[in-house]
C-alpha cells in the first residue's frame, strides 16, 4: 500500500495511547530531530527502540532521557559500553547489538511507527524489516530506495506498511500533491515535479578551485545541518540525484516528470506543477523537526519546536537551472535512474565509498564523480530483481571503487 491509500488505516486509529516509536540511526541529525519533536508529545508518542553506531555516550543519554525497553548497538565492544553507563545511571533498558537486532526492534509487534534515519545501505534491512511487519515507516533512509525502489514499494504494498516521506523535498511534494493521489500523477492533473536544491556550499565557486576543497568546506552547507555524508552528497549535489530516484519511487514518477531547479534560500522544498499551470508549494524554515512532525502526527499538524517563517525578512527568493558541469553527479544519477535495474544501486554503492575516501582525504572532490562514473562503466548492470541482487550489484560496486582507489593510490 503506498503512501495516501494508507489515509483510512491511519484515520481510523482509536486508540489514544501513545505510539510506539522505533528510531533507527536516533544518534544522527535525524534522530535527534525525532527526539527533539516526540519529547514535545509524550502524550502522543512513546519510545519504544533507539538505535545507534558509534556514539554511545549521546545514545547513552537518549536512553536515560526517554527509557525505551531497547538499544542497539553495532557490536559487542559497544553494547558492553552502553551497559555499563546505563547501569551507572540505574537505567533498565535492555541492551542487543548487531543487525538482527536492529531488524528485530524495527518489526515487533509492540512497535507502531519506525523512523529510518541510518545513514547508507546499512539502512535497508532494518527498513525492510520494518515495511514487512506493516509499519508506519517514516522514511529519511533514501538510500533504501535508491538501492531497490521496486522490491521496497512491493513489500510496502503487500504488507499494507505505511510509507510517509521525510526527506524535506519529498514531504514538501506530498504535501503539494492531492490528499489520495501519490501514484498515477497524470490521473490527477500532475504534470511535473519540482524537486527544489539549494545547490550546496560551492554553487558560486570557480570550478576550477572545486578540485581543493577539503571536507570542512564540502560539509559547511549554507542552510542546513545534516550528518557528515548527506553534507558531502548535498556539495556535490549526489544527494539531489538520490532525491530524484527517490521521488521515482515514492510518488511512480517517470524522469521526464521530475525537474530539478536551484533555489539558494531553502524556503521552498519543493513544487508540483499541475496540468492548468497552477504550482504548489510548500514552504518553511529550512528544519527537519517540520517534516519529522508532519509525518509522526498525519494526517493531524502538531507543534514541532520551528520558527515561525518571516516572509518580510526575506532578501527573496531565486532560482536557477543546475550546472551539470558544476555538479555531474546529478547528471549520473539521472543517467542511472533512466538506466534502471541495478544502476542505482551500484551509483548509491560507489558513491558511499567515494564519499568515505574523501571524508578521509583519500580523495579529491572532483575524484569523486569520476570515481563513480568508472564504477557505473566497468560493473554491469542487471535486473533488480531480488534483494540478492541488489546486495551483489552493491557489492561490486563498493569492491571495484575500492579497487580503483588502491590502484589510484600505488601509482
Ligand atoms: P548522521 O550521520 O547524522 O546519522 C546516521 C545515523 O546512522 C547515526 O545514528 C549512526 O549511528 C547510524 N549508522 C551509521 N552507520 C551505521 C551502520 N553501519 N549500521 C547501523 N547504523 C549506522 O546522518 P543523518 O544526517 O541523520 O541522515 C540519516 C539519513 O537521513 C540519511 O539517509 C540521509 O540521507 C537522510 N536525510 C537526512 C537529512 C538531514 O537533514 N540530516 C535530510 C534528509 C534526509
Ligand atoms: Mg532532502
Amino acid at each position: 500500500m503506498s503512501i495516501d491509500a494508507n489515509l483510512k488505516q491511519v484515520l481510523s486509529r482509536t486508540d489514544c495511547a501513545p505510539q510506539q516509536v522505533t528510531i533507527l540511526g536516533a544518534t544522527g541529525s535525524i534522530g535527534v530531530s525525532t527526539l527533539d519533536v516526540i519529547a514535545r508529545h509524550p502524550d502522543r508518542f512513546s519510545v519504544f527502540a533507539l538505535t545507534g553506531y558509534r556514539q554511545i555516550e549521546r545514545l547513552a543519554e537518549q536512553c536515560v532521557q526517554f527509557k525505551p525497553a531497547y538499544a542497539v548497538v553495532g557490536d559487542e565492544a559497544s553494547a558492553q559500553k552502553l551497559t555499563e553507563l546505563l547501569n551507572q545511571a540505574s537505567c533498565a533498558t535492555t541492551v542487543l547489538f548487531g543487525a538482527e537486532a536492529a531488524e528485530h526492534v524495527a518489526s515487533i509487534p509492540e512497535v507502531d511507527v519506525v523512523m529510518a534515519a541510518i545513514v547508507g545501505a546499512a539502512g535497508l534491512r532494518p527498513t525492510l524489516a520494518a515495511a514487512r511487519a506493516g509499519k508506519r515507516i517514516l522514511l529519511a533512509n533514501k538510500e533504501s530506495l535508491v538501492m531497490s525502489g521496486a522490491l521496497f514499494m512491493a513489500e510496502v504494498e503487500r504488507h499494507g506498511a505505511t510509507l510517509l516521506p521525510i526527506d524535506s523535498e519529498h514531504n514538501a511534494v506530498f504535501q503539494s500533491l492531492p490528499a489520495g493521489c501519490n501514484q498515477q500523477l497524470q490521473k490527477h492533473g500532475v504534470k511535473r515535479i519540482l524537486l527544489t536544491a539549494s545547490g550546496g556550499p560551492f554553487r558560486t565557486s570557480p570550478v576550477s578551485s572545486l578540485a581543493s576543497v577539503t571536507p570542512e568546506q564540502a560539509c559547511a552547507h549554507p542552510n542546513w545541518v545534516m550528518g557528515r555524508k548527506i553534507s558531502v552528497d548535498s556539495a556535490t549535489m549526489m544527494n539531489k540525484g538520490l532525491e530524484v530516484i527517490e521521488a521515482h519511487w515514492l510518488f511512480d514518477a517517470s524522469a521526464d516528470e521530475i525537474s530539478v531547479v536551484i533555489h539558494p534560500q531553502s524556503v521552498i522544498h519543493s513544487m508540483v506543477e499541475y496540468l492548468d499551470g497552477s504550482v504548489i508549494a510548500q514552504l518553511g524554515n529550512p528544519d527537519m523537526r517540520t517534516p519529522i512532525a508532519h509525518a509522526l502526527s498525519y494526517p493531524e499538524r502538531i507543534e514541532a519546536g520551528v520558527k515561525s517563517l518571516d516572509l518580510t525578512a526575506l532578501s527573496g527568493l531565486h532560482f536557477e537551472q543546475p550546472d551539470l558541469d558544476r555538479f555531474p553527479c546529478l547528471a549520473l544519477a539521472f543517467h542511472a535512474l533512466r538506466q534502471g535495474g541495478t544502476a542505482p544501486a551500484i551509483l548509491n554503492a560507489a558513491n558511499e565509498v567515494a564519499v568515505d575516501a574523501f571524508l578521509d582525504r583519500r580523495l579529491s572532490f572532483t575524484g569523486i564523480h569520476h570515481l563513480i562514473a568508472e564504477v557505473l562503466s566497468r560493473v554491469a548492470t542487471t535486473d533488480a530483481d531480488s534483494l540478492d541482487t541488489v546486495f551483489a550489484a552493491d557489492h561490486a560496486a563498493r569492491e571495484c571503487a575500492t579497487q580503483i582507489l588502491t590502484q589510484r593510490s600505488a601509482a
